[in-house]
């Protein structure tokens, strides 16, 4: 039992010792692991091919086991990296027999190289340098040019075997390849430029189109719009022969934006006359606008100036009733609708009984008086389509469209009733104020004239007849 006590304890002794160990070894490798992320970290940056190799173990440490051959043929090449990078920096060393970290040893392995042949194995490390040279180089150059995606992928594999690989064979191929590349890379951005370029040709193409469209109209625009596309063309034509001179990229940029800024600012001098004019043409439409309305207004005035005139030319200035020039327009009017449409039209010619003694007996503004009166309530009274006119002294003129004289009788007699009506006083006595009147219907074969003539007729017939009354003319046209 007691044997098997101490056993006992031994083993748990033993147990709790091998649990510090453990703790003891985790501590250690975190502090080692940490030490190993800070240096890699702290040696980025020297060859892309070596940041990927850091890079790499950095990974791997994250990784909860170690792969052990993994981790050896990565120690191996980034041995490998570091001893190209210090034959690269310092060349003069690049000889040395004793530096341990550029043993060619594994390449010529690789490349099949028949060992202890001395010559061959420092052509082989001459080579493999340059190829490792030449892969840094097309690294820069990748990052420093756009490639099409299918070119960069190829390149980027190039450039990976230049710096890892250790088969001359496969190098020499690669390195083949780096000069249709670097020719790719060239072409292509020369091919961009161009492109660039006739897109910014065919632009500003557009754009001196519009130019010479608007400016079609005038003058000091089109030359204008001609200077700046000669300004453009100059720079651009300058622009090509730069491009056709020039190899050299950075200058070809260096020069396209000189061109650039020359058209930007032939642009903004454009667009400043522009503006120019285009101030100067709004003034100018301004005062054209004003000095068109001043001619309206004007042009306004003076017509209704004539029609005043002419206004004041047709009316009689004591009746205000239209005057014989009015009645003469009119008739000629209703005598042409007449002709066309054979409508009824009669004429009447109106006298007033007697004027001379109201003159006579009461003085000549009395028998302006009864003139003004009787010719208000003559216009007031007679239709709308109806016409009255003075003709003359105490004589009225009347036209009846679409009016037989019978029917031009009925309201002449209610016109002469009322005016007989009318409550005239002179000096204090009553007036009587009577007219006679004669009607003629307008027929086949007669004129203004002779239908006039026959109306007038009917007028003295009424007034033979003893005045206050309206006569139909009974003659037959033409007599
Ligand atoms: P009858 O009935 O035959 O027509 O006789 P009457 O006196 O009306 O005819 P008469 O032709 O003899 O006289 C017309 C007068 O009318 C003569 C003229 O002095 C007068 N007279 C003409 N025009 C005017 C005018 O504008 N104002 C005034 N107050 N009188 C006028
Ligand atoms: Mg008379
Ligand atoms: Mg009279």
């Amino acid at each position: 039992m007691a044997s098997d006590q101490s056993w006992k304890e031994k083993y748990l002794r033993e147990l709790e010792l091998a649990d510090i160990r453990e703790q003891q070894w985790k501590v250690e490798r975190n502090t080692l692991e940490r030490m190993l992320v800070r240096t890699s970290l702290a040696s980025e940056g020297q060859t892309p091919e070596l940041d990927r190799l850091l890079a790499q173990v950095r990974k791997d440490l994250r990784k909860k086991s170690v792969d052990v051959d993994a981790w050896r043929e990565l120690q191996e090449q980034i041995d490998r990296q570091v001893a190209l990078l210090d034959e690269l920096a310092a060349p003069e060393n690049r000889e040395r027999p004793e530096a341990p970290a550029v043993s060619p040893a594994p390449v010529s392995a690789k490349a099949g190289n028949v060992p202890g042949d001395d010559q061959d194995l420092a052509d082989n490390t001459q080579r493999l340098r340059i190829a490792r040279r030449i892969g840094q180089l097309l690294g820069q150059l990748l990052n420093s040019v756009t490639l099409e995606p299918a070119a960069e992928v190829r390149a980027r594999a190039l450039q990976q075997s230049l710096l890892s690989s250790n088969d001359w064979n496969e190098l020499r191929e690669g390195l083949n390849h780096v000069a249709e590349l670097v020719i790719a890379a060239v072409t292509r951005s020369q091919r961009e430029f161009e492109v660039f370029l006739k897109r910014l040709d065919e632009r500003l193409e557009v754009l001196q189109e519009h130019f010479t469209e608007q400016s079609s109209a005038q003058t000091s625009r089109l030359s204008a719009s001609e200077a700046l596309d000669r300004e453009i063309r100059q720079e651009l034509e300058r622009a090509g022969s730069d491009l056709r001179d020039s190899e050299d990229l950075q200058q070809l940029k260096a020069s396209v934006s000189q061109h650039l800024s020359s058209i930007g600012q032939a642009m903004g001098r454009f667009r400043e006359q522009e503006t120019e004019r285009e101030k100067a043409l709004s003034e100018q439409l301004g005062v054209m606008q004003e000095k068109i309305a001043a001619m309206e207004a004007h042009s306004e005035q003076m017509q209704s100036e004539v029609r005043r005139e002419r206004q004041r030319a047709m009316t009689d200035l004591l009746t205000q009733l239209p005057n014989r020039e009015a009645w003469q327009e009119r008739l000629s009017f209703e005598f042409n609708r007449w002709q066309r449409y054979q409508q009824a039209l009669t004429i009447g010619v109106l006298d007033i009984d007697f004027f001379k003694r109201i003159n006579d007996s009461y003085g000549h503004k009395a028998g302006d008086r009864v003139l003004q009166l009787v010719a208000r309530e003559l216009s007031e009274r007679l239709r709308a389509t109806d016409f009255i006119a003075r003709f003359g002294g105490e004589e009225f003129v009347l036209l009846f469209p679409e009016t037989t004289p019978d029917a031009a009788k009925v309201a002449m007699d209610k016109l002469r009733q009322h005016v007989g009506n009318l409550p005239f006083h002179f000096s204090g006595e009553p007036v009587r104020v009577t007219f006679s009147a004669g009607l003629a219907a307008v027929g086949q074969g007669d004129s203004e004239e002779t239908v006039f003539d026959r109306a007038d007729r009917a007028l003295y017939l009424a007034k033979d007849d003893g005045r206050n009354r309206v006569q139909i003319s009974a003659e037959q046209v033409g007599q």
